[in-house]
């Protein structure tokens, strides 16, 4: 079973991202449970966590079909204490706002070294800051998503995610995110089936299928191995459609929230009915 949404608004209300997702047909979602580009957030209240978790009960999203996305100012391998410091206490945040609404994944980007210590060392650090929020919380896996290696961003090759796991304490709950559109990015090809089937190879042969909690589905307006993040519609971009239908046609992808992250939310619905059709058309390959 392939669980299938997009990243929805939350505005109004996290369960008003709940309503956007059954209009667009999903079966899956993911959401910021607050404002994205602020450190602080209200907290929730009672009745906002009812409302989130009524909706979710009415039309049956179990938590292994929801992707919450943590604050983008959050770095969990800051070089500076101050920063390191201020990017625990959001994380740990983010985790406990999870708790609250039941939720029991966290998707965040690992972190940058902006220059200043060395690539192990800020690996070393953004495991020691899932180690602290993982001590302080329960029921939540931290989900690390692979980036496009933009400026001074760790995370964009697999070995990286590979590293931060090995120094996480509680393999049970860390897991990775892969986004389609980063991987490409950061020089994984998806150009065909082939070229995608070998990347996910190498994913589990680096990381292993075991740890992975959902995908990012994203076409790229980006170029292969670019390093530049920007995501584009299913088959608009230089991705192109072969990789999403061998995705969809990989049992080792069951199971886990498809999320499209793509910039015409007018056509999600489109998306992913598209999708839905690929997952059930004959395997395009013997693989
Ligand atoms: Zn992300
Ligand atoms: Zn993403």
């Amino acid at each position: 079973m392939k669980y299938l949404g997009a990243h929805v608004s939350a505005a109004g209300g996290a369960d008003q991202a709940v309503h956007r997702a059954v209009e667009i047909g999903a079966d899956a979602f993911a959401l910021f449970t607050k404002n994205q580009r602020q450190w602080k957030g209200k907290p929730l209240t009672d009745d906002a966590i009812q409302a989130f978790r009524d909706a979710c009960a009415k039309h049956a999203f179990s938590p292994g079909q929801i992707l919450p996305h943590d604050s983008y100012l959050i770095n969990l391998g800051h070089p500076e204490q101050e920063g390191l410091a201020k990017s625990r206490e959001a994380f740990l945040d983010e985790m406990q706002r999870c708790e609250q609404l039941g939720l029991t994944l966290l998707n965040f980007h690992p972190g940058s070294h902006l220059n200043k210590i060395s690539e192990s060392d800020c690996l070393k650090r953004i495991a020691e800051s899932v180690n602290e929020a993982l001590t302080h919380t329960q029921g939540v896996t931290a989900v690390i998503e692979n980036t496009a290696g933009q400026g001074s961003n760790l995370g964009w090759r697999f070995e990286h995610l590979a590293e931060i796991i090995e120094h996480v304490d509680d393999k049970t709950r860390v897991g990775v995110c892969i986004d389609t559109c980063h991987a490409f990015a950061a020089g994984y090809d998806l150009r065909s089936t082939e070229a995608t089937q070998g990347t996910l190879d190498e994913l589990g042969k680096v990381v292993g299928f075991n740890y992975l909690r959902g995908m990012h589905l994203n076409d790229a307006k980006s170029g292969f191995a670019s390093r530049v993040d920007r995501h584009h519609s299913l088959g608009k971009g230089n991705i192109g459609l072969p990789a999403f239908t061998t995705i969809m046609q990989d049992a080792r992808i069951d199971d886990i929230p498809l999320i499209l992250e793509t910039v015409e939310p007018e056509i999600w619905a489109e998306e992913i009915s598209w999708l839905r059709a690929q997952a059930s058309k004959e395997a395009t390959s013997s693989h």
